[in-house]
């Protein structure tokens, strides 16, 4: 056999066209942060951006797609990271091929196919592919003849190569309830040679068997049921084909080779990190495991920021800092000190860069948060191994041998150590750590500091709800069969029947004053939230016609429930709607405008940070209200005062220019190949609205579903309110526009004025006369502070008359009104330079509450007063405290009521000591 010369590249390209010759339709990967799944961290399978299409409630425009998905297998059940780099096919990322017929081909095509292509376009051998099909071992389920028959009609396909397997291997579900489907796996056999369990005398070498001699190449899954419980299978009226091929498998095959390492996608890593450590290849066979980890995990983060998932804390972004983490320790054992992943990501982009774009157009970002979260990592890594070391060297003594998840968080915490490299580690020590209780232990801290789960709930149950109200409506054709007709664009108001209205989850006839409802017409003109632009708010209203009152419906909020379906949520203002009354739909024009102005607004300012701070500066969230837009991007640290002001006027130069904005439909491929900028996370269909400005040369070109200005003159004005971090490595901008700029001016202007009127002066003069002002008033203070301190000094002397004799000793209380504690102490000393011998106890009252000092000179030290004591005894009826040397004490109370009589006990407390 002679198997064809093909770079991975070519393989991935081969499958591809292999299918759209067949009549399926490319669809490109979608992002590893799977778009409105808010259930799943990753992206973990071909089948997750058609996910809405085998429930029922996404129809595209294809039957048959092929595409190539990016997928992340790291965290939750299908976690393979502790495999990665202990053998030659575990990953973390992986590219997923694939082809789909949803509702259109079934079993006989896709075999046939799949035949095909591994044989005639791939050569290989024929005799040594085996097919496995489905046989319940439960007698459940019907046994999949229908594919082995196929398998058997092949031609050149030994028939007793068909193997039947159970639910285990060879059923699919989708959930415990839900579209499931036998599947059909292909295996190639690479020899007994291959098989590593021969000196196994319980092994029986075979196809699923648990050994390396067969190799799972293909699995195709047949969708003809729907699941309703655990006993219960309807079989669709429509039934899908759903296949999944791994890319570096068959490259691997295809090439020869006998490790997804060696392959052309990956041995390029290999050479780059040997380049990196010097080492010669056997040092690199010896290490074998750090290379591959490194080169998994640098292919994973490269993918992983491209598509937006930059180092941090919690959920999704935590994966990406452990990853980094994780390859940064690993390069440590092979020698590598200093930062290199970002080496190995630039051949991760070389390599892949072609097929996916977004690595090229993330190339900075993508570099320079990797070499930041190393440097990161590497200030405290040290400390943080060490201190683990110590935690195991004492477990290791330990009759438990687990680390206890508190300790494995609490280095997370101090020393940013993840919790894989502290597994990592203990398990090279033949220890493991309690992993429950570390969750535990990040999900306590995650409430308390307030970060949300990335976990959220999906509302499934009013899917049903509205998809059953769509189907009557589309039985009816009172409602398109793609739904309701969504054009924002055009028309702020339209007429239209009521086509339903429903109240608490239920349909109802007619609706009452006050009432709050849903309702549902053929079309609408109000947007609904997306892309972070807020739904339009306005009114639906009939109004009085022959005799007939009118009613209106004020609409406070639009949302998609179901695929096709959208209504607007309002309360009823007056009259009684009813379901098929003529109703006209009109959108709050004004506040749309407000909220147009910011929305272009937004990818202006996204255009000039990114000529301001540079290419890093990538959208990672934004908000576009009618009263101001919010813009988070990535950028590492506060953007400065100069570069606001430039990114500020830079937007205002791009409004005086009146570009005209371009909006135009293309198909995603060529939108991507043109340099649009996508939005991480988002979930793109085939044909894509596109947003240029600038002419002849366009700045700006965005993928946005949006609405927009005409020109950028219409925003008017634009200005940036505040800066502020949002998270490690996120800014975020806020600004407004339009009216919401001129109030704002506004409002500085007439504070402005007032200032200048009160300051008797022009607006221009206010900045100098405040700051002449502020000088005077400073001098005043100082002067004031001086006289105050004359004063009790006048006061103090003249309350030198009053010194007492007690037992001989010469006392002395008194009241220095407005003295501070400073002046207090001065005068204190002042006391022990007249008297050499004596107690002096003086207070003040600073703004109503009572401050005192106490002196005692140093003979009545030796004969047992001490001022601290003293100032405490006295400060005690004040309800304060207080303390101090034997020499001076200082005490503050709070009831100033008290302070003579408080003083009046001086006498008594020294003459006490004085005998005792
Ligand atoms: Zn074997
Ligand atoms: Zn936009």
């Amino acid at each position: 056999m002679t198997l064809p010369s093909l770079s991975g590249n070519e393989i991935r390209q081969a499958f591809i066209n292999f299918f759209l010759e067949r009549g399926h339709t490319f669809v490109p990967s979608s992002s590893l942060v799977p778009g409105g799944d808010q259930t799943l961290l990753f992206t973990n399978a071909g089948m997750v951006q058609f996910k809405d299409i085998f429930l029922g409630t996404d129809k595209p425009p294809y039957v048959r797609a092929t595409n190539s998905q990016k997928c992340m297998r790291v965290a939750g059940k299908h976690n393979d990271l502790e495999d990665v780099g202990r053998d030659d096919t575990h990953h973390t990322f992986f590219e997923m091929l694939g082809n789909w017929s949803f509702g259109d081909y079934y079993k006989k095509e896709a075999i046939a196919w799949a035949w095909e292509l591994l044989t005639d376009v791939w050569n290989l051998p024929k005799e040594n592919l085996w097919a496995t099909c489905f046989e319940d071992e439960r007698g459940e389920i019907e046994r999949d003849d229908e594919a082995a028959d196929y398998w058997r009609q092949q031609s050149g396909f030994d028939p007793t190569h068909v193997l039947f397997f159970g639910r285990k291997e060879n059923f699919w579900e989708m959930a415990e309830t839900g579209p499931c489907g036998p599947n059909s796996e292909i295996h190639l056999d690479i020899g007994p040679e291959h098989c590593n369990r021969q000196d196994d005398p319980e092994h029986i070498c075979g196809v699923n068997q648990g050994c390396s001699r067969y190799l799972e190449l293909w699995n195709l899954v047949f969708i003809q049921y729907n699941r309703q419980d655990a006993h219960t299978l309807v079989t669709l009226p429509a039934k899908h084909v759903d296949t999944g091929m791994g890319l570096d498998r068959i490259v691997s095959v295809l090439q020869g080779v006998d490790s997804n390492y060696m392959t052309d996608l990956l041995s390029p890593l290999l050479d780059t990190i040997q380049r990196l450590t010097g080492n010669i290849q056997e040092e690199k066979n010896l290490n074998i495991t750090p290379y591959r980890v490194i080169a998994d995990h640098a292919r994973a983060i490269t993918f992983l920021i491209a598509d937006g998932v930059v180092p941090g804390n919690t959920g999704r972004n935590y994966v990406s800092r452990m990853i980094i983490r994780r390859a940064a320790r690993f390069g440590t054992k092979i020698g590598l000190q200093e930062p290199f992943l970002a080496k190995v990501a630039e051949t991760v982009i070389r390599i892949y860069g072609d097929f996916y774009p977004e690595l090229r157009r993330n190339r900075a970002a993508i570099l320079e948060n990797i070499t930041r979260e190393e440097k990161r990592f590497q200030r405290t890594v040290e400390a943080g191994v060490n201190k683990l070391e110590d935690q195991l060297h004492q477990l290791a003594g330990s009759s438990t041998k687990i680390l206890p998840g508190e300790q494995a968080f609490d280095l997370y915490a101090t020393y940013g150590l993840p919790l894989e490299i502290t597994r990592d580690i203990a398990k090279e020590q033949g220890l493991g750590v309690d992993e429950d209780a570390f969750r535990r232990a990040l999900e306590r801290h995650r409430i308390a500091s307030g970060a949300g789960d990335v976990f959220g709930q999906m509302g499934d149950d009013e899917v049903d709800i509205y998809s059953q109200l769509r189907s009557e409506l589309q039985a009816q054709g009172k409602l398109a069969q793609d739904g309701v007709t969504y054009d924002p664009y055009g028309n702020l108001q339209i007429e239209s029947p009521v086509l339903s209205l429903v109240k608490d989850e239920r349909p109802i006839n007619e609706a009452h004053p006050g009432d709050q409802v849903e309702v549902l017409l053929p079309k609408t003109p109000f947007y609904v939230e997306a892309g972070g632009q807020v739904s339009d708010t306005g009114k639906i209203y009939s109004p009085p016609l022959d005799g007939e009152p009118g009613w209106e419906i004020r609409i406070e909020d639009m949302r998609k429930p179901a695929a096709g379906v959208i209504i607007h949520t309002g309360t009823v203002i007056s009259g009684h709607p009813r379901v098929g009354d003529q109703a006209i739909a009109c959108v709050d024009a004004q506040r749309r405008r407000d909220i147009m102005r910011n929305h272009t607004a937004t990818h202006l300012l996204h255009y000039q940070l990114r000529q301001v701070l540079g290419d890093h500066a990538l959208q990672a969230g934004s908000l576009v209200a009618p009263d101001r837009l919010r813009f988070d991007f990535t950028h590492s640290e506060a953007v400065t005062p100069d570069q606001l002001t430039h990114i500020e006027s830079g937007v205002n130069q791009n409004i005086l220019d009146n570009d005209r904005l371009q909006i135009v439909l293309k198909p995603l491929q060529q939108a991507i190949a043109e340099g649009a900028m996508a939005l991480f996370g988002e979930k793109y269909a085939e044909t894509v609205r596109t947003i240029t400005m600038g002419d002849p040369e366009p700045f700006s070109y965005e993928l946005c579903g949006g609405t927009h200005v005409s020109e950028t003159g219409d925003i008017g004005l634009f200005l940036i309110t505040n800066e502020s971090s949002v998270a490690a490595g996120i800014r975020r901008i806020e600004a407004v526009t339009g009216r919401a700029a001129y109030r704002l001016v506004q409002h500085r202007f007439q504070a402005l004025n007032q200032a200048a009127s009160i300051l008797d002066t022009s607006p221009e003069q206010v900045p100098d006369l405040m700051r002449d002002l502020l000088a005077e008033m400073s001098e005043a203070r100082k002067q004031i502070t001086a006289l105050r301190h004359d004063l009790a000094t006048l006061e103090f002397d003249r309350s030198l008359e009053q010194v007492k004799t007690v037992a001989g000793v010469p006392v002395l209380t008194s009241i220095l009104p407005g003295a501070d504690a400073e002046t207090l102490r001065q005068m204190s000393d002042r006391f022990r330079q007249r008297y050499p011998s004596g107690v002096a106890v003086l207070a003040s009252l600073l703004d109503g509450r009572p401050i005192l000092t106490a002196t005692v000179t140093e003979d009545l030290v030796e004969r047992g007063l001490h001022a601290g004591e003293l100032v405490k005894a006295v400060a005690r009826p004040l309800g304060g405290g207080g303390g101090g040397r034997p020499t001076l004490g200082q005490a503050g109370g709070k009831d100033a009521g008290k302070l003579n009589q408080a003083l009046a006990s001086v006498t008594d407390w020294v003459e006490s000591k004085l005998k005792a």
